[in-house]
């Protein structure tokens, strides 16, 4: 187990194209920390500069107490979950398992011992046999991750683990990923363009925008008080509502039409933030929503319409029932964030 420390880290590809600028974090021992942002944000080529599968640029790495950025891979302490497995096809669960283990000439009843622990802890025992091609997709990644495990790393970093399996498969590994990782206490990092993802399984969430670090916060922080409108709009299904206003005297409004109190401090041009969440259906509300679309949902509805002909999305509990059409609509208290127009920051 390790803290990773990062200094400044940056990366150019070939003297030109900066993919991550100058970047400072620490990843506390245990913790599990999620790399978030769209593709091409820079998140992958982090995670590859903290494995050393790409040069630093600039800066410092440090894993536990070791300056690594010339170490090689293989002697960083650490094991690499990704996308496409990479199990070999001609060799038995047990033997892709144990694989890492035989190259460093560890005993066999040691790999073996090893390789039982993690089946077990896996549910892999009655695969142990089996090929890679006898397996589902969850149980492969199972075995990418006893893979992992048997090595007993400082540090395990995961890229995209899930993004090859279906949507209820994906729900599956994502809880059993996070419990594995609370039970075994290795520090981890773990990327994805997947918000629920970053969401569910993070105890802290790095959000990533075109090669540089947006906000870093805990799922809860960063849900509800986004650094910035990116942030805002990346984080949340459906992202918060982010509408063109104004601050006039304390109070925000959108054209002529007030949403409710403003911080004194704010005053002219502001983007409104509004979780969909947070506007509920009311008969005496202030505000009209025309509703075009209900997104049904099962437990809940989306209303998605517009207020003053801003586009506007709403929440709704299945019990309230819901048709497009003219409905009014309240605001939660402190439901309102507010970000600069020109810069996306919050105020
Ligand atoms: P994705 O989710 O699509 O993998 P990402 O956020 O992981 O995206 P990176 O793979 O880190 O993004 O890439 C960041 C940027 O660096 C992209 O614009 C990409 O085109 C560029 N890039 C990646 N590898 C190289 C390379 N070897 N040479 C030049 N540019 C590269």
């Amino acid at each position: 187990m390790a803290q990773v420390s990062l200094s400044g880290i940056a990366k150019r590809y070939n003297g030109g194209f900066q993919a991550v600028h100058p970047a400072s974090f620490q990843i506390r021992d245990g913790e599990f920390v999620v790399l978030v942002g769209p593709s091409g944000c820079g998140k992958s080529t982090m995670l590859r500069m903290i494995a050393g599968l790409e040069e630093i640029t600039e800066g410092d790495l440090h894993i536990g107490e070791r300056l690594v950025n010339n170490i090689d891979p293989a002697d960083r302490d650490i094991a690499m979950v990704f996308q496409n497995y990479a199990l070999y096809p001609h060799m038995t669960v047990r033997k892709n398992i144990g694989y890492g283990l035989q190259n460093r000439k560890i005993p066999q009843a040691e790999i073996d011992r090893k390789v039982a622990e993690a089946s077990a802890l896996l549910n892999l025992d009655d695969y142990l046999d089996r090929k890679p091609s006898q397996l589902s997709g969850g149980q492969r990644q199972r075995v990418a991750m006893g893979r992992a495990i048997v090595r007993d790393p400082a540090l395990f970093l995961f890229d995209e683990p899930l993004s090859n399996l279906d949507a209820k498969l994906r729900n599956q590994m994502r809880i059993e990923i996070k419990a594995l990782q609370r039970r075994l206490g290795v520090t981890s990092v773990y990327v994805t363009h997947d918000q629920v993802e970053a969401m569910t399984m993070a105890d802290r969430i790095i959000v990533m925008n075109a090669g540089r670090i947006e906000q870093i916060g805990t799922p809860v922080e960063i849900y509800h008080a986004p650094a910035t409108t990116f942030v805002a709009s990346f984080i949340g299904a459906p992202p918060m509502n982010l509408l063109d206003g104004q601050v006039i005297g304390a109070t925000a409004q959108i054209g002529d039409l007030a949403l409710g109190a403003a911080p004194a401090t704010i005053s002219g041009p502001v983007t409104i933030g509004l979780r969909p969440e947070d506007i509920l259906l009311d008969a005496a509300g202030p505000l009209s929503l025309e509703v075009a679309i209900v997104e049904e949902l099962g437990a809940h509805r989306l209303l998605h319409g517009t207020v003053s002909g801003q586009p506007i999305s709403v929440h709704v509990n299945k019990d309230i029932p819901a048709t497009t059409g003219t409905v009014r609509v309240t605001l939660k208290p402190n439901a309102l964030s507010f970000f600069a127009t020109e810069t996306g920051l919050r105020l």
